[in-house]
């Protein structure tokens, strides 16, 4: 079990980055965090140990990340996993055959995938629907639904859901509310704090920030629901190492000296991209045109660096992409650098055409990551690059 340390529950979100779950290391009072490289502990007696065992149930180091995270999220138990699907796949065993889940229809492609390529060979069904409109999640509960899953913003259409009221539909059904909350990254959006049940990260993204770990956390405050996460953690043994661990946590630190800049970068290029192009073919929730831009203001503190941009045919997206070249082309999102990619051939492939389309991630769709680099050169880059469209 890994409950936050009481006074790591300081107001001050910058504090918290740098201090919670971080203690000075015993043996030589190091202020860095060790990793920890080790399978096991040794025990003084039999039942006598220091809180360790062995190292798929807790490692210190993963326990630091674990601590930390928890506090920023403004939630009370951290558990890290080995990704950001891990997560979910450890999430899952929430649950059992005949339990039904109410699932965005636009959730990260990998998500879709799991449910339905693995886990409805299992017995639970899903509904995936417009969490958009709180009226079509509560009229897709059922009986026998146990969990409202969504994704805000969404990957890559940038849809919201509003989380106060979502919560509120789980909670009249005893279902839980899951959020990932990977796009907006606890600075600009805490779910829990609007009413959510568990949340989780792909730690690979903005946590980390640096692109090079990949890596997943769940966060919830409820004792009950941590001590089943915690079983399953150690029961399925999805993991992350300590090294990971560690990148992780050296991410998180510098979150608040990030996301800032991240987010002025991101407004500047969508209000540059919409002048450019029309603000009806950009897709950021920052922008005064996206359609859920009050609710954005609402629920979140700020929008981040991810833009979609519709550029009607994939021959167009292509000359685009390819003429980048201080965005690189490359899958994931929320590193330093700035990332530019293709939905429809790369992170939604797994998505079969039909679906795609039908959820208006279309050809001509590609995502901008805007990264921290000086918004000048960003500027430029980009200016070169939409010179043919
Ligand atoms: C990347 C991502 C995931 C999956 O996380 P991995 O760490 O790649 O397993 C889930 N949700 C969102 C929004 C993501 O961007």
């Amino acid at each position: 079990m890994t409950r936050v340390y009481d006074d790591d529950l300081v107001p001050a979100f910058a504090t918290r980055a740098i201090h919670a779950g971080q203690r000075p290391e015993p043996l030589a009072g190091a202020i860095m965090t060790p990793v920890y490289l080790t399978s096991t502990y040794v025990q003084d007696a039999l039942g006598h140990n220091k809180g360790y065992e062995y190292a798929r149930g807790k490692n210190p180091t993963r326990e630091a990340l674990e601590r930390n995270v928890a506090a920023l999220e403004g939630g009370r138990h951290g558990f890290a996993f080995s990704s950001g699907m891990g997560s979910v796949d450890s999430i899952m065993k929430l649950f059992r055959a005949g339990d039904h889940i109410v699932c965005g229809e636009n959730l990260y492609g990998g998500v879709f995938r799991l449910f339905d390529k693995l886990l409805q060979h299992f017995g639970l069904s899903f509904s995936w629907v417009d969490t958009r409109d709180p009226q079509v999640i509560a009229d897709a509960m059922q009986p026998n639904t146990r969990l409202v899953f969504v994704e805000t913003p969404s990957n890559p259409l940038m849809r919201l859901c509003d989380l106060r009221a979502a919560a509120d539909i789980a909670h009249r059904h005893d279902a839980l509310l899951l959020v990932d909350n990977t796009f907006a990254s606890p600075f600009f959006q805490r779910p829990l704090e609007l009413g959510a049940d568990i949340i989780y990260h792909s730690t690979t993204k903005y946590l980390n920030g640096h692109s090079d770990m990949i890596g997943g956390m769940v966060v919830v405050n409820d004792d009950s629901l941590a001590e089943r996460l915690q079983f399953i953690l150690n029961a399925a043994g999805a993991v992350p190492g300590p090294f990971d661990s560690w990148l992780a946590l050296r991410g998180t630190k510098t979150l608040h000296l990030r996301m800032p800049r991240h987010d002025a970068n991101g407004r500047q290029i969508a209000g540059w991209l919409a002048e450019r192009l029309g603000e009806e073919r950009v897709i950021y929730p920052g922008l005064p045109s996206h359609p859920q831009h009050a609710l954005a203001k609402s629920q979140m503190s700020g929008f981040g660096g991810m833009i979609s941009v519709e550029l009607g045919t994939k021959e167009k997206a292509n000359e685009v992409l390819t003429r980048c070249r201080l965005f690189s082309l490359a899958e994931s999102l929320g590193g330093v650098e700035s990332l530019i990619s293709h939905p429809a051939s790369m992170t939604h492939a797994s998505v079969d055409p039909e679906r795609r389309a039908r959820l208006g991630i279309t050809e001509g769709l590609i995502r901008l990551s805007c990264g921290v680099e000086d918004v000048g050169d960003l500027l430029a880059d980009l200016e070169h690059a939409f010179h043919v469209v």
